[in-house]
Formats: structure tokens, sequence, C-alpha cells
């Protein structure tokens, strides 16, 4: 007697498969080689799949970081410059804001960097500063911010002011007598 109702046949099927005759037979058939090799290679194959799905996962999620990061710190360092006006206060120079630089006024900015990098945290310090009207930043461009160094005497090792002649007092005679 075929069962039409498919929850009834569900339902037999069910019975039938408690039966000795039909246990004993599954068991018998789960117990040939290919069939264990087949059960084998599924549970390796969805093992594997599932390192590959860790692995792509953590990748996302690493460049999502990098991503969110990259832009917090364009984000800050505009609100850094905004605070200054977003331009150099001895040239006036503002076109391009990737050469705009924020500058430590004492020269030790330097320093500062090799122990925190242009991070976030540095960044955040920065904008904290400014906006406690501490002067320890400025904005410069990058020529400017050279020019300073060389006037400091902050470019290098020897820690003296160079002139516009490259030597110190500026005696040397450029070969177009400037
Ligand atoms: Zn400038």
């Amino acid at each position: 007697m075929p069962l039409k109702d498919p929850e009834e046949r569900r339902a037999y099927k069910r019975r039938y498969s408690k039966t000795p005759k039909e246990k004993e037979r599954l068991r018998r058939y789960n117990q040939r080689p290919e069939v264990k090799e087949k059960v084998n290679q599924r549970v390796r194959d969805r093992r594997q799949w599932w390192q590959g799905y860790r692995e792509r996962r953590k990748e996302r999620g690493r460049i999502t970081e990098r991503r969110k990061y990259r832009e917090t710190r364009i984000a800050l360092r505009e609100q850094v410059l905004a605070l200054f006006g977003s331009a150099c206060p001895r040239c006036g120079y503002s076109a391009d804001h990737r050469a705009l630089q924020i500058d430590h006024v004492n020269g030790d900015g330097a320093r500062e960097r090799q122990e925190g990098g242009y991070s976030l945290s540095w960044y955040r310090g920065v904008l904290r500063s400014v906006q406690a009207g501490e002067q320890r930043y400025q904005v410069l461009c990058c020529n400017c911010n050279w020019l300073k160094r060389y006037e400091d005497g902050t470019t290098g090792h020897d820690q003296k002011p160079i002139s516009r002649t490259g030597l110190p007092g500026g005696q040397l005679q450029l070969p177009d007598g400037s």
C-alpha cells in the first residue's frame, strides 16, 4: 500500500529504518570501504572549506581595518590642519594638503615621531594640544619646514644652523655672485 501523504510516508520510513533487518543492512552498507571513504572525504572537504572560510574572514577583516585606520588618520589630519587655517603661515601655501606638514615648534618632532610615528594617537595628541592652546605645534608647507630645519640646525647629526649657501655663516660666495 503506497502512502500518498508525505508526512505519513516519512513516518513509515522512520519506523522501517528502525527494524532490526533494516538496521543490520545499513550497518553492513556503511562498513563498505567505498562508502566509508565517501563519508571521510565529505568530512575532509567540509573541514577544508571552514579552514578557508576562517582565512577569508580574517583577510576581509584586515582589509577593513586598514581602510578604517587610513580614513580615520586622514580625517584627524584634516581636523588638525583646519585648526591652523589649512595654510602655511610663512608663505601662504594652501593648494595641496599633502604638502602641508604638522611641525613641532621646538624642533623635536623627529624624536616624537620615532616614538609613535604618525599614528592615530599622535594626531589625537596634537589635536588635544592645539585645542588646549599650547602652541607646541604649527603647520608649515614642506619648503618652509625644510628651511626652518636649516635655520634651527635640526636637519642632521651636526645640529648646526645652515645658511643659504650651505655653509655656517654664509661666507662662501655662490658662483653667480649672490
Ligand atoms: Zn610655506
